[in-house]
């Protein structure tokens, strides 16, 4: 149980986070065929794919290049909404990680970064059916665990994303493909929500087993 990330160890939390979501193809496909266009399983699978490969090969100098890394290759190469999504995600965190170590703090000031980031870029509120109602909570729960040590955030982080995931259930979606679907939307979950939640519980664990 580590309360600091070296370069090597983030290394291998990311490709482990990269693998959940090329493993979580299918149910991905699914969660978009019910109410988007059903490319969002294919188009993660793609961009993290491109991510673990670059990872593995990247020189690191700062946890933030870790992150660069693989907001890069998922910008570059997943396509559709979530390419710009989830690649801003990851690229955000990377001005504010110089350090050659994550810690509770650095964590913590990433998922800000990305929440910000992403608000931005989508120009989508939470509350609107996106990855946002993942992310966002999963921020503010992370500063909040902020003493408890890098494990603790990574923990609680994890479980409001998993939470603000299931909620999308309950919400009409007001941005993105599903957006024309109006009510019909509810009983759903967003599928870029589900996205969020496996990449940070694929982060938490992969910090609890170091
Ligand atoms: P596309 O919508 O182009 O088919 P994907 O299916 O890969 O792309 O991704 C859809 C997901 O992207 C949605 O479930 C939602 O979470 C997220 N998304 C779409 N538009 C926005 C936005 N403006 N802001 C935040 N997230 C968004
Ligand atoms: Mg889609």
């Amino acid at each position: 149980m580590a309360q600091t990330l070296d370069l090597t160890q983030l290394r291998q939390v990311l490709i482990g986070a990269c693998q959940a979501i090329i493993d979580a193809r299918e149910e991905l496909t699914r969660a978009d065929r019910a109410i988007g266009d059903g490319d969002h399983g294919s188009g993660m699978s793609r961009g993290f794919t491109a991510a673990r490969d670059a990872l593995q090969e990247a020189e690191l100098s700062t946890a933030g290049d870790a992150f660069k890394t693989v907001g890069s290759a998922v910008l570059a190469s997943s396509g559709g909404a979530s390419g710009a999504v989830f690649g801003t995600m990851f690229r955000a965190p990377g001005k504010v990680l110089q350090d050659q170590v994550l810690t509770a703090d650095g964590l913590s000031s990433a998922l800000q970064e990305a929440a910000a980031g992403v608000r931005a870029r989508g120009r989508a509120e939470p509350g609107q059916k996106t990855m946002l109602d993942a992310l966002v909570p999963a921020a503010q729960a992370a500063q909040d665990a902020q003493p408890g040590g890098l494990l603790a955030v990574a923990r609680a982080a994890a479980d409001a994303a998993a939470a603000g995931s299931a909620a999308t259930t309950d919400l009409v979606a007001r941005v993105g493909k599903a957006k024309s679907l109006g009510e019909r939307s509810l009983g759903h979950r967003d599928p870029g929500a589900i996205s969020v939640a496996i990449l940070l519980e694929a982060i938490a664990e992969g910090i609890e087993e170091v």
